[in-house]
Parts: C-alpha cells; sequence; structure tokens
C-alpha cells in the first residue's frame, strides 16, 4: 500500500495524520463524507455521461465566474512552433514497426532509420530511444504471456475489442479522401442557412453536441499553432499542398465523451479507450452532416489517430478544463476521463473563453498520478518542468508511457489509463464531488483542496506503482479499482477462478 501523503505542503504520515487531535477530528468528517460518496457512487445515476446529458443538467459546471483571457496552463515562455509529424506517437510508431519487419536493426540506433522524420525526433529526444526500443521488447514478451490470462481477461478483452472493431470498419465519417476545399464541402446542400448571430449558431451547436451523444462542447477559433505540420489526411492522387492551413478552417467545435467508468477505474487490464473513441467518432460524422446540410463546412477529427490538429490545448482554449499534469485536458465535470474530438467548420460562431479553475495549483500539491504511474512517465516536479512549443507544462515522456502500454495485460497492449483512474479530478457525479468542485476553485487559502487530498490519501488505498504490472513483469494486474462484475469471467464463465483483486472495492 502507498503512503503517499508524505511530500510537500502534507507531510505526514497516515498514523500522524490521525494523531493530530484537531485533524482526527476533520478525519472523521472526511469519513463520513468519504462514506457517502462510496453509498452514492454505487448509484447508476451518479454516472456522468454520454447518455446523461439530456436529463442531467445537474452535472454541468457552471463556468461563467472563472473566464480569463488567456488560460493559465497555456503559458506562453518561448517561440510558439507548430507540431512536427513526428511529435505524435502514433506517426513514427508504425514507421519504426514497419522498418524492423522490413530487416532493419533498431540495435543500431536511431541515427540509422531511414525515415528522416524520426531521426528528426530522437534527435531532439535522444533519451527517449531505448524506452521505444523496449517498448518492441514487451510488446513481444506480451505476445507470449497474454494468453495463459484469457480466463480472467475474456470479458475485457471482449468489450474493448468490439468497439475496437466498431472503430476499424466504420467508415462514418469517411476518412477525408481529396483536397480539404473539395473534401470538407462534400456534404454541403445549397447556399449557408443565415443564422441569427453567430451567439445563436454556438447555442445550437452546442445543443447538437449533446444529442449527438457528447457530455461536454466548447467552441473556439482554430489557433493555426495547433494544427500539425505536413499531416492533412486525404487518400486521393493530390497530396501537394504543403503546410498551409486551410482558409475556411475558421473555428473548431471540440467535444468528448467519458470513457465507460467502471472498467476505466480498473485500468489497465479492464480498461478501453475504445468504447469513448467510438462515440466521438460518431458525433464528428453526425456534426458534420449536419452542418453540411446548413450549408456549411466540416472537417471531423477524431480519435484515436485521426487528428490534424492537437485537440487539448484547444479545448482548453475553448474553456472545457485546463492541463494536467498528466498531460490530459482536466475538466471540472469529468477530471481527465474524456476522450476528445472536433470538427472545424467555416460557420461563424461565438468563441467561449478559456477558465482559471486553479487546477495548476491542484495538480502541484497533488502528484498522485505520477507516485502511480507504472512507467514513472509524469512527472514529480513541485511546479511545471518542461516547455513544449513555446508552452510552459509538466514533463510528460510519451516513449516510456508507451513502453508500458506495450507491457499492459490489455489484448494487444492498448493503452493504459490508470493515470486517469486515480485522479481525484474523475470521479462520479455525487453531492460531495460537485461541492468540492465548486468550493476549490473559489478558495484562495488552498484548504479545500488540502482537505481532499487528505481524504484521498487517508480513506482510499493505492496500490504500489509495479502493481499495476502484470505478472510477467513482476506486477499482480492491480487496478485503483477492482472490476466491475460484468467484467469478472468467474461470474459469468465457466472458468476456475486462480486470483485475487488488488484495488479498491469496486463500489467506490
Ligand atoms: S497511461 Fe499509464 S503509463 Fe502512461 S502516463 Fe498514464 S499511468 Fe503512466
Ligand atoms: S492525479 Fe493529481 S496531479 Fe495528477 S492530474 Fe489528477 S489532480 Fe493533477
Amino acid at each position: 500500500m502507498t503512503d503517499s501523503s508524505t511530500r510537500d505542503g502534507f507531510n505526514t504520515s497516515r498514523r500522524d495524520f490521525l494523531k493530530f487531535g484537531g485533524l482526527a477530528a476533520a478525519g472523521t468528517t472526511l469519513g463520513a463524507a468519504a462514506g457517502a460518496g462510496f453509498v452514492l457512487g454505487r448509484d447508476p445515476d451518479a454516472n456522468v455521461g454520454w447518455g446523461r446529458t439530456e436529463a442531467g443538467k445537474d452535472m454541468f459546471f457552471n463556468r461563467k465566474p472563472f473566464e480569463v483571457d488567456h488560460a493559465p496552463t497555456l503559458e506562453i515562455v518561448g517561440p510558439v512552433e507548430r507540431p512536427e509529424w513526428s511529435d505524435f506517437l502514433f506517426n513514427r510508431y508504425p514507421v519504426i514497426g514497419q522498418a524492423i519487419m522490413d530487416g532493419w536493426n533498431p540495435n543500431n540506433g536511431w541515427e540509422t532509420i531511414e525515415d528522416e522524420r524520426v531521426r528528426e525526433y530522437y534527435s531532439r529526444h535522444p533519451d527517449r530511444w531505448p524506452e521505444m526500443l523496449q517498448a518492441f521488447v514487451e510488446m513481444d514478451r506480451r505476445s507470449q504471456h497474454r494468453g495463459k490470462h484469457r480466463d480472467r481477461f475474456a470479458l475485457a478483452w471482449a468489450y474493448g475489442n468490439a468497439y475496437d472493431k466498431g472503430l476499424m470498419t466504420a467508415n462514418f465519417p469517411p476518412v477525408p479522401y481529396e483536397h480539404p476545399d473539395v473534401d470538407d464541402f462534400k456534404w454541403v446542400k445549397g447556399e449557408p442557412a443565415k443564422f441569427k448571430s453567430p451567439a445563436h449558431a454556438s447555442k445550437l451547436v452546442k445543443q447538437m453536441a449533446f444529442k449527438f451523444g457528447m457530455s461536454i462542447v466548447g467552441i473556439t477559433k482554430l489557433d493555426h499553432s495547433f494544427v500539425f505540420k505536413n499531416m492533412m489526411r486525404m487518400g486521393g492522387s493530390n497530396r501537394n499542398w504543403g503546410d498551409e492551413v486551410p482558409k475556411h478552417w475558421k473555428n473548431i467545435i471540440v467535444f468528448g465523451a467519458p470513457m465507460n467508468w467502471d472498467p476505466m477505474y480498473a485500468a489497465a487490464g479492464y480498461s478501453t479507450s475504445y468504447d469513448a473513441y467510438f462515440r466521438a467518432r460518431m458525433a464528428t460524422g453526425l456534426m458534420t452532416a449536419w452542418l453540411g446540410e446548413l450549408g456549411y463546412a466540416g472537417r471531423p477529427q477524431w480519435p484515436g489517430r485521426d487528428y490534424e490538429v492537437i485537440l487539448p490545448p484547444i479545448a482548453i482554449q475553448a474553456g472545457m478544463g485546463e492541463a494536467s499534469r498528466n498531460g490530459c485536458l482536466m475538466t471540472p465535470e469529468l477530471g481527465p476521463n474524456i476522450r476528445l474530438a472536433a470538427v472545424i467548420t467555416n460557420l461563424d460562431l461565438e468563441p467561449d473563453k478559456p477558465v482559471n479553475l486553479h487546477m495548476r495549483e491542484f495538480c502541484e500539491e497533488c502528484k498522485i498520478c505520477a507516485d502511480a504511474c507504472p512507467s514513472g512517465s509524469i512527472s514529480q516536479a513541485d511546479k511545471p518542468d518542461d516547455v513544449v512549443r513555446g508552452y510552459k507544462k509538466f514533463k510528460f515522456n510519451q516513449d516510456s508511457c508507451f513502453r508500458f502500454w506495450s507491457t499492459a495485460p490489455t489484448d494487444n497492449g492498448k493503452g493504459c489509463r490508470i493515470c486517469i483512474a486515480v485522479c481525484p479530478y474523475t470521479r462520479k457525479n455525487n453531492w460531495i464531488h460537485t461541492v468540492v468542485k465548486e468550493m476549490d476553485p473559489r478558495d484562495p487559502s488552498g484548504i479545500t483542496r488540502k482537505a481532499l487530498l487528505a481524504m484521498q490519501h487517508n480513506f482510499f488505498y493505492y496500490p504500489e506503482a509495479e502493481a499495476y504490472h502484470p505478472d510477467w513483469t513482476g506486477g499482480n494486474f492491480a487496478g485503483y479499482h477492482e472490476p466491475p462484475e460484468w467484467l469478472r469471467t468467474e461470474n459469468y464463465l465457466d472458468v476456475e477462478k486462480t486470483w485475487e483483486y488488488d484495488g479498491n472495492w469496486e463500489g467506490f
């Protein structure tokens, strides 16, 4: 068990904390709150999500009092640059894999790979190359061991793979094929319908995003500094339009949905991102088709790989939330449990403003995700310790993160999500969480934050980071939560249960 309360700003062990007379009383209160939270967490209505947007207006956080002109977690401290093709891990990893299959020996070093874009990336991040190399070793190791655990994980793998099949075989919306000046207009019918004002257009577009199954939506002008270089999608013959951002890419509607909460809490082995990816992809198609019916262009961007823009900072500009220590967008309603998609359009829209919810201060004190990360990919620094393309942020090693994905006991190593599961912001929609998310941004003293973190550290169990590993790399398949009953094979399949679960009880 990790006693992660020992750190700057809250330097007590669990036992010491309970010894303090005054704090013991606070502990009783917090314990009662934790108990109430537990009971409420059992209520299916506590699930914030894509299915509740019509009836669940109570889940929305009023951002208005926190609007600012510039997002505090998008602080510019150097020259701003557009991202390179190779900055996206899922561009360079398949190229490296293909080179290995073609006979290239990765032990000769990144300097010897033919693809100059991959060489350019690792010339900027040479420390990350051993992690990528190890990822391929881990993939091989996993393929040797994985089958032995099918009795335990069969239902989780089936759940994730059902959505994977849906994503891989869907042709909706179709991948852009022609130049954006053509492709983005392919569903446009007639002259553009005239909206009463950009504000009316924004209001309706947001309602439509909810009706298309999304949980949070924001709108902003497209900032070209978040458009990848050399990454325009197309399958047709005309590939030569360079890096120019099309003129009709004016505004971007960005939205997202959470991963199903209970499998996500049981990351890594029982979780998948594909449920949320699937819903988000479908929403981009529906939104693009809806815009086309009204005479406007639409360029869909969907997870996990079909992006031409980097969405988390765009979502921050659109006021959906702030940047978190673990490299995600963190929202008040869903925490970092949100998978993003977007539609770029030429429709005139009223943009949202960014917000300051003091999430950076929360992340500076919290560090729970960094303690839990089984690959050590998340910075433990007290303050943001990196500059990426001109923006100040916490250091994050995407190659070592991917190395753990390749180790993780999911089917085919599709992700991890532990840093999302353990985050105190990733919590269901009950009154305790509502109170905390309303109070913390309004509390300049930081007492709310400290009390919440004390509760997290003292009343919830955190497996050691190593325990999240599979047994073939020294772990025991731990999760922040035990899996939900519908993913426990022993409840439904004729299997012999030979394992114990390591995690908080699924009801929390
Ligand atoms: S996804 Fe897993 S390995 Fe990657 S940063 Fe999060 S906890 Fe670490
Ligand atoms: S776990 Fe803590 S430090 Fe990590 S993203 Fe969540 S709030 Fe921030």
